[in-house]
């Protein structure tokens, strides 16, 4: 993934936080694949049920189950020694029964003048994971006219270690898969921000499933992190400020369409042609544009709101008026909304961003049509760390021949695309797999 200042614009001066740096151990510099933590449970990840059934099989008054909420999510406590309402045997138990914290270690990087802060996280079982925490300083003075916009701070969470579905322009895709993150890997991600953040007196305002992974292939536990996110007695943010982005896993779509969501749904469309499509965001390769949009479209008129469109701008190969028109065509009359991203560059791919004259041309074209448009600007690349990148580096730099013999593939397959070829390649085994578990837990 890449993160951009999605939702809304970005401006500058917010006051950075800038927490000490700290070193992620040799061990985990190594790429993982295929494995789950293991080991104990995520106190974060618990739902009442399951708390509530622990100590009761303990022999504990229910009571205690509201003291351990209140311990993870008001006191953020992440060792056994910070849940201090409860007594000492019990705080014991509890230690030998669950892991208080999921994430073991953090390196945070700061960009963007302190706007940006890409934290790498270890897991315990020596998986890498990213999250992005995006400042934005208030905007306006408020007044008829003059809208007041809040401060936000944007944390962009993963979903999966790694990623099957391999955008080529994409360092998680890059990387491959490693695993699912259980629940409380993913809502740990929050606590940790917010940790960094609670000095300042500042809050997480927005929550975005935008950094490493395909949130729908590991759907079972991003709606349990939703559920526990969007708790008033746990994090307490409302739904309407969290964002889940899809490569396009339709039935995941459907799914959430049924469940009636009120966060956002964004589509990482990138290509509005199917030969395109097929190249740049792989899993097209199983479900088609038409698919992938007919089921937004669908999530829109049942839920009632927009969906919003992410289209990273790759120089001469998805930004001409060509990708433009059929773009506005084949969203003309939805409610929706695209994002036009310039691509952040990655070492494996033969590709650059387009130029910011070719952005705002292809903005207006797609406009004409009757779309709203938002150019992003990209966050964290000054750091090299477009969200992806911390990891790839971790995992060390690819043979200079593999780097090579990957973008001779991704020229030879974008030159077939743009001569209007469908992909006849099969999807990659480990999506293969993932597309047939269908983001069951
Ligand atoms: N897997 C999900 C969510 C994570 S990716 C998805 O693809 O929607 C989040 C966003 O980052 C996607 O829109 C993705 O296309 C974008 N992204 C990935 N690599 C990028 C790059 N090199 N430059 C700009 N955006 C990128
Ligand atoms: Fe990257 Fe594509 Fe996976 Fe999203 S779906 S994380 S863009 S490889």
């Amino acid at each position: 993934m890449s993160p951009t200042d999605a939702p809304g614009d970005d401006t500058a001066g917010a006051t950075p936080v800038t927490p000490a740096p700290k070193t992620i151990p040799a061990r985990a510099s190594r790429r993982d694949s295929r494995r789950t933590a293991g080991g104990l449970p995520g106190l974060s990840g618990l739902s009442d049920g399951e708390l509530d059934k622990w100590f009761a099989a303990e022999g504990q008054p229910a009571f205690r189950a509201r003291q351990i909420r209140d311990a993870v999510w008001r006191q953020n406590a992440s060792t056994a020694d910070e849940l201090m309402t409860l007594p000492a045997p019990l705080r014991a138990r509890i230690d030998e029964a669950f892991r208080i914290d999921t994430i073991v270690e953090d390196e945070v990087k700061i960009a963007d003048r302190g706007l940006t802060e890409k934290a790498l996280h270890l897991l315990s079982d020596g998986a890498l994971i990213e999250s992005v925490l995006m400042h934005y300083p208030a905007r306006g003075f408020g007044g008829p006219g003059r809208p007041m916009h809040r401060e936000r701070h944007t944390l962009c969470i993963s979903s999966q270690a790694g990623c099957a579905v391999g955008c080529p322009f994409c360092a998680t895709g890059e990387l491959g898969f490693g695993r699912d993150l259980e629940t409380a890997e993913i809502v740990d991600q929050v606590r940790h921000a917010a940790r960094r953040l609670g000095p300042s007196g500042r809050t997480i305002t927005n929550i975005v499933f935008m950094g490493m992974g395909e949130p729908l292939l590991n759907l079972d536990r991003v709606l349990e992190a939703i559920t526990i996110l969007s708790d008033p007695r746990r994090f307490a943010l409302g739904a309407r400020h969290i964002v889940v982005s899809t490569s396009g896993v339709v039935p995941g779509i459907r799914r959430l369409t049924a469940l009636g969501p009120q966060f956002t749904l964004a589509i990482s469309l990138h290509a509005a042609r199917d030969p395109l499509r097929d190249v740049l965001v792989p899993l097209n390769r199983r479900w088609p544009v038409a698919e992938v949009v007919a089921a937004a479209r669908d999530h829109a008129r049942v839920t009632g709101r927009r969906v919003s469109y992410e289209y990273v701008m790759i120089s001469g190969v998805n930004d001409t008026d060509v990708d433009a028109d059929a773009l506005a065509r084949l969203l003309r009359g939805d409610l929706a909304h695209v994002n036009l991203i310039p691509m952040n560059a990655v070492a494996h791919t033969p590709w650059e961003a387009s130029s910011p004259e070719r952005v705002a041309q292809f903005a207006a074209r797609v406009r004409q049509g009757g779309i709203g448009v938002t150019i992003r600007a990209n966050r964290g690349q000054d750091a090299g760390a477009a969200c992806g990148q911390l990891a790839a580096d971790a995992a060390g730099e690819a043979a200079a021949p593999i780097v090579a013999r990957r973008r001779e593939t991704i020229i030879r397959q974008s030159e077939a695309a743009l001569r209007g070829d469908r992909s006849v390649e099969n999807l990659p085994a480990d999506l293969e797999v993932a597309v047939k578990a269908g983001g069951k837990r």
